[in-house]
């Protein structure tokens, strides 16, 4: 689904020169190397404040930690993403209240969410969810009118850019009160390991932020609240900050290879190709189709065999796994994202597909329905 060898391979020496010189001077943990990809990856978002962590999860769940919130208080957010949300959430013996999604944009629908807001509702987490960011603009409304939190889930949308009606542009991780995101491996800033990060805003947040992804820590050794231990080692941060520098022309080869196959596959009577929101560009994380009509499992088989991988994100929607069905949720509640969960799969989509890849996906996707 990605190719991060290739991708190693272009931008080898200043990988190399980035460890190199973190193995040199032996600051493993809070090096300069740490500071550095910080202060760029706060420069890039348009001046919020970044804290680094030690992944994606880490990241959202020491967002909830920083809004003192108490166990029951219920956070809303969508049944069509990766786990780690919902988890986190529970986790804090907070409640997910879920809220289906869009059947075009697969993000939380915002004229649903209102419908679920109850007194014990504290927080809003929009999902960007295959690199397009939810609709803001509305959601920030909502949140506004029944005093939410909100927390973007931004670990597949690093770089997307939204437009309020007013014309002001903003990046996601940017517009709510506070954002996570992840640097797994293949995400569209990915390190050589793990790594996350929170986004915010606010000062106060930042510092209190700061405070519980260190131990709860003021000063060393005076513990002012109960924190966690989540760390970015400066050997990913450094191999980040090498990749920051790349990112844009890592979403323009991404955007480059989506249109490569809207183009095949346009006016498919079996597949239909991903929705463009208007209010946001695309960072495409993945490139998700949906099937209609035909055996889904017939055709990731199919093109297994030509060594064309093809995965399903996700199959199961959280509301029906077994771990999170807590609300008495059933099979029929969020009827949009269970079709999804039916209906889609996603392609190779990296920075390094070539176009002769692209034809030979292209071409076995076709051919499976001749
Ligand atoms: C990857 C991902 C996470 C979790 O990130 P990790 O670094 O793997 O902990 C959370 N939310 C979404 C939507 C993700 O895709």
């Amino acid at each position: 689904m990605v190719d991060l060898v290739a991708q190693y391979q272009k931008i080898k020496s200043e990988i190399d020169n980035a460890i190199a010189s973190v193995v040199s001077n032996a600051s493993f943990i809070n090096g300069p190397a740490v500071k550095s990809f910080q202060h760029n990856l706060e420069q890039f978002l348009g001046g919020a404040h970044v804290i680094p962590c030690a992944n994606g999860t880490d990241a959202l769940q020491i967002a909830l930690m920083a809004l003192d919130l108490k166990p029951g208080d219920e956070v809303i957010t969508t049944p069509f993403t990766f786990a780690a949300t919902s988890e986190v959430i529970a986790l804090l013996h907070l409640v997910p209240k879920f809220v289906d999604v869009d059947a075009h944009t697969y993000n939380i629908d915002v004229n649903k969410i209102e419908a679920v807001i109850t007194p014990k509702s504290k927080v809003i987490i929009p999902v960007h969810l295959f690199g397009q960011c939810a609709d803001m603009e509305p959601i920030l409304a909502i949140a506004k009118k029944h005093n939410l939190f909100v927390v973007e889930d931004t670990a597949q949308a690093i770089g997307a850019e939204y437009t309020f009606s007013d014309g002001t542009v903003k990046k996601a991780g940017t517009m709510g009160d506070i954002a996570g995101t992840s640097f797994f491996p293949s995400k569209n800033l990915g390190c050589f390991g793990d790594g996350g990060a929170i986004f915010t805003t606010k000062e106060e947040l930042a510092k209190k932020i700061r405070i519980i992804a260190n131990h709860g820590q003021t000063t060393t050794y005076y513990h002012d609240e109960i924190g966690i231990n989540s760390r970015l080692d400066s050997m990913q941060a450094a191999v980040l900050d090498v990749k920051l520098k790349h990112l844009n022309d890592y979403s323009t080869a991404r955007n480059k290879a989506a249109a490569y196959y809207d183009k095949a596959f346009a006016n498919h009577a079996n597949i239909a190709t991903p929705a463009r929101f208007e209010k946001s560009t695309h960072v495409f994380h993945q490139y998700t189709l949906k099937a209609s009509n035909f055996d889904r499992e017939k055709l990731i088989a199919f093109l297994t065999e030509k060594n064309i991988p093809a995965k399903v994100y996700y199959p199961v929607p959280l509301h029906l796994q077994k771990a999170y069905n807590l609300n008495g949720y059933k099979k029929g509640d969020f009827p949009v994202a269970e079709k999804l969960c039916d209906e889609v799969f996603s392609l190779p989509m990296h920075t390094e597909l070539s176009d002769e890849q692209l034809q030979y996906i292209t071409e076995n996707v076709l051919q499976f329905f001749k």
